[in-house]
């Protein structure tokens, strides 16, 4: 039976969905275009030859060579979701045939009871829902969740979404607080924020009370790894007592503490963030206050001590994981694609259940740097970890994947994430709720927006932001209507103009928690000016973070910039950029076509005369002048291969 679920009014309302704003041209227009042209066929043929489609056909035999991994269906979920996105706006006959074909067989894959996960049907049938806390079961069963409400979305196919509401009904009787039900919850979390989504979708609130009971029993004592460690016979392993650490057990997976109770980002970052959005959106739908204290309480952790400049987050490669406040190694970052990517649905889950503009500031942060430096310019090379200094030896010397984009990796979680984030990137850019239209990220785009009622509004925006400042907002309408626009004043932006039709904006009379409400009867044709003013930034590190000391970051709007050797020679770290020095925007090299704008200015360098036959000297420096050149750090590993730092001695 449908109902109506509890969607409160508060915040920021909701995303639309993804086929009301088309993104048309700027940086984000060529990204998507790159995203939907090369990088979902490059995804797919990875799929296809390293086995993750041929899994679905469950022809594999004991012996045979490449079983189904356990996590093999969320690589493949994340492709078919990214499409089903891309197939919202962009119908592509071949694309959806490719898909039909997999959802095929994912149907005769499924199992009578509604089970469906490639490595347990065919590599271990006896092993089902035996080892929560490693083995991903849920996991899978989330991403493909997600997969088939962007499926149902973007082709109006109902297929993969029965498939996966059979698929979650099942998992509704497997697991709970009843009689003969497992009272688990998945060891990397993912499925509570997909049932959120199959919840919306569909009408049914049992699934948002699925979602909210794995949120619930989480971290509850005993420990249901414990049980199940049990009762499984296994062995311990680091993931149950992260041992000399002395870290608190499940830690990992954020597991040590009922969710409420958990006072700093924890554990491994992906999953944090992912449980955290799916807090938020079960907040959201079930106004439940103590869940949105703890979801302020971890935002505050994550943003204020634990977060890269680059939206990154999960700073250390060991666990992958958030490790104590303000330690935030550059060299060694780890800041994982997928990490900054949830750090964007629990930014965006957050804007949702309250309209405040730190929210929107974090998301674009790690939109414009963690998350699109995961990506070559070409769109056919991926990193895994999101380095903010490199340099092009020390990788072999340590646990570093790579400072070079990969085509692939064995567990490759990130390139279709983020395959499936920029297919969607359109659906971020406003959200509605009660009579506003909250205009988050400035995009070059046209949205068509339901204001509920029955009424529209079209809004173009015409920018060639993050370059440039001005945001010309064109509205469109059938017919007069009262409501508000939003406009989010970026946290970064220090001077502002706002004009409705020429006319200046008082901006003390209308701003609210960041953002700028225009309230009245808006009339079709009606012109939005926004300028926000960009001049490059000296941005400072906390104290604390002791990597930094000493230490100047660069940012012109969003943009974090780095420094490359390919325009700077070798030994960056030796290179000064002293405090007075006067940095001017030039347009970038031609090889760096994404980059039309870079930051040069000028610097100092170390004589070495001191040196000369010696590791250390005892002679104070002379300092010869130099020339600085600064490039978005989203671009940079696109040339030869070289040093590169994000923080500049000053
Ligand atoms: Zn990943």
């Amino acid at each position: 039976m449908r109902s109506n679920l509890c969607l409160s009014d508060l915040g920021a309302g909701e995303n639309p969905p993804v086929a009301a704003v088309r993104v048309t041209g700027g940086l984000w227009g060529e990204r998507l275009r790159v995203n939907r042209e090369i990088t979902l066929p490059v995804e797919y043929e990875q799929c296809k030859k390293t086995g993750r489609l041929e899994a679905w056909k469950l022809t594999w035999k004991p012996g045979d060579p490449n079983p189904p991994h356990i996590y093999w269906d969320s690589d493949v979920a994340k492709w078919l979701e990214a499409a089903g996105y891309s197939l919202a706006l962009y119908p592509d006959p071949e694309l959806e045939k490719r898909c039909d074909e997999v959802i095929g067989w994912m149907a005769a894959a499924q199992q009578p009871d509604g089970y469906l996960n490639t490595h347990y049907i065919a590599v271990a049938p006896d092993k089902r829902w035996s080892n929560l806390r490693d083995c991903h079961e849920l996991y899978c069963a989330g991403h493909l969740m997600e997969a088939a409400v962007a499926y149902f979305e973007g082709t109006g196919k109902r297929l993969f979404l029965d498939i996966v509401c059979r698929y979650a009904d099942y998992i509704g009787k497997v697991f709970g607080r009843g009689e003969n039900q497992l009272r688990g919850y998945p060891g990397h979390q993912e499925i509570e924020l997909a049932l959120v989504k199959l919840a919306r979708v569909t009408g049914e609130t049992r699934y948002l009370d699925l979602a909210k009971y794995f949120i619930d029993e989480r971290g509850q004592k005993p420990y249901y790894y414990d049980i199940e460690k049990a009762r499984e016979n296994r062995p311990d392993s680091w993931l149950d007592h992260p041992g000399p650490n002395n870290l608190p057990p499940y830690n990992h997976m954020q597991a040590h503490a009922p969710v409420r109770e958990q006072q700093d980002a924890d554990g491994h970052a992906v999953r944090a963030c992912y449980l955290y959005a799916a807090m938020a959106s079960v907040a959201k739908a079930t106004g439940d206050q103590s869940l949105v204290d703890a979801c302020h309480t971890l935002w505050d952790s994550v943003t204020t001590k634990r977060m890269y400049i680059t939206g990154g987050v999960g700073s250390s490669r060991f666990g992958e994981r958030f490790t104590f406040d303000y330690d935030l190694p550059n060299e060694e970052a780890y800041a994982e694609t997928c990490a900054a990517i949830a750090l964007v649905f629990f930014a965006n889950r957050m804007m949702c259940l309250e309209a405040d503009a730190k929210y929107a500031d974090v998301m674009e942060r790690a939109l414009y740097n963690g998350i699109i430096s995961g990506v070559s310019h070409d769109g056919t090379h991926f990193f895994y970890d999101n380095i903010l200094a490199s340099h092009p030896l020390y990788h072999t010397f340590s646990r570093q994947k790579s400072p070079r984009r990969q085509e692939w990796y064995p567990t490759s979680c990130c390139p279709p994430n983020i395959a499936r984030l920029l297919a969607s990137l359109g659906s971020y850019v406003y959200t509605i709720g009660d009579q506003t239209v909250w205009t988050h990220l400035y995009i070059d785009s046209q949205a068509e927006l339901d204001l509920g009622n029955g009424k529209k509004a079209r809004i173009t925006q015409a920018t060639e932001y993050p370059w440039k400042g001005d945001i010309a907002l064109t509205i469109g309408l059938d017919a007069p209507a009262d409501f508000t626009l939003a406009l989010r004043i970026p946290g970064w932006c220090r001077q502002v103009t706002v004009t409705v039709n020429g006319k200046a904006v008082v901006l003390a009379d209308v701003m609210s928690n960041g953002y700028a409400l225009l309230s009245r009867n808006w009339q079709d044709g009606d012109q939005v000016a926004l300028h926000l003013d960009m001049p490059v930034e000296r941005v400072y590190a906390h104290p604390a973070v002791r990597q930094n000391g000493g230490k100047v970051a660069l940012q012109r709007g969003p943009i974090v910039y780095c420094l490359e050797e390919a325009d700077n020679g070798p030994n960056l770290a030796d290179l000064r950029l002293p405090p007075a020095a006067e940095l001017t925007v030039v347009t970038g090299p031609a090889e760096l076509d994404g980059a039309p704008i870079i930051i040069i200015g000028p610097a100092l360098r170390r004589d070495l005369t001191p040196w000369a036959g010696k590791l250390y000297a005892t002679d104070r420096p002379a300092y010869t002048a130099c020339q600085m050149t600064a490039i978005p750090y989203f671009l940079w590993a696109n040339r030869a291969p070289g040093e590169m730092t994000v923080w500049i001695t000053e």
